[in-house]
């Protein structure tokens, strides 16, 4: 289970704060020791604290992936590469872990699932997902939100599809 590192307690976002989930799902996790923390946007090499950065208007997280768009800061720093760099780094540390699901912080240009702020620095959104979720989705990972502690408790607990290739019919005894 990849869990934002700002759920957990870490005091790795932007303005230095942590977005803790206090929960027993969270609690038993921890102590089955199926827990991967990670922040990708500390591990992409952005500072805490930092300006806060969004996609920029009417783009998405694919088109920031396949660049063709940029996450800025309010001053229009360009911090693109540091948001790429922490989803590919969300993504090994899932792979190094075998990790199938993920538990990620709502709104989020990084970790963000059904809504990401939408470039405006207005609080206001747009339909998600950010960055770090949309490539784990795409390498198969199930991410789910803050507010699905039970679904992402559910498809942990869901043992992993059967990936070997049908036996041949001459295989059979
Ligand atoms: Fe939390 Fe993700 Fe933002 Fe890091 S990048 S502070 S883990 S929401």
């Amino acid at each position: 289970m990849l869990v934002s590192a700002c759920l957990l307690g870490g005091r790795v976002r932007f303005d230095g704060r942590a977005k803790t989930v206090a929960a027993d799902i969270v609690d038993r996790w921890r102590a089955e020791g199926r827990i991967v923390a990670h922040c990708p946007e500390v591990a992409g090499g952005l500072p805490v604290p930092r300006p806060p950065a969004e996609i920029e208007p009417g783009a998405d997280a694919r088109a920031v992936l396949e660049g063709r768009a940029r996450i800025l800061t309010p001053d229009g720093e360009d911090v693109t590469r540091h948001f790429v760099a922490g989803a590919r780094a969300a993504l090994a540390a899932a792979a190094g872990n075998g990790v199938r699901t993920a538990l990620l912080k709502e709104s989020s240009p990084s970790c963000g699932l059904n809504r990401v702020y939408d470039g405006t620095f207005t609080g206001a959104t747009a339909p998600g997902p950010g960055v770090t979720a949309l490539l784990l989705q795409d390498h198969g990972i199930a991410v789910f939100p803050e507010s699905e502690l039970e679904a992402a408790d559910a498809h942990l607990r869901t043992p992993p599809a059967d990936t070997r290739p049908p036996a041949r019919a001459h295989d059979a005894p």
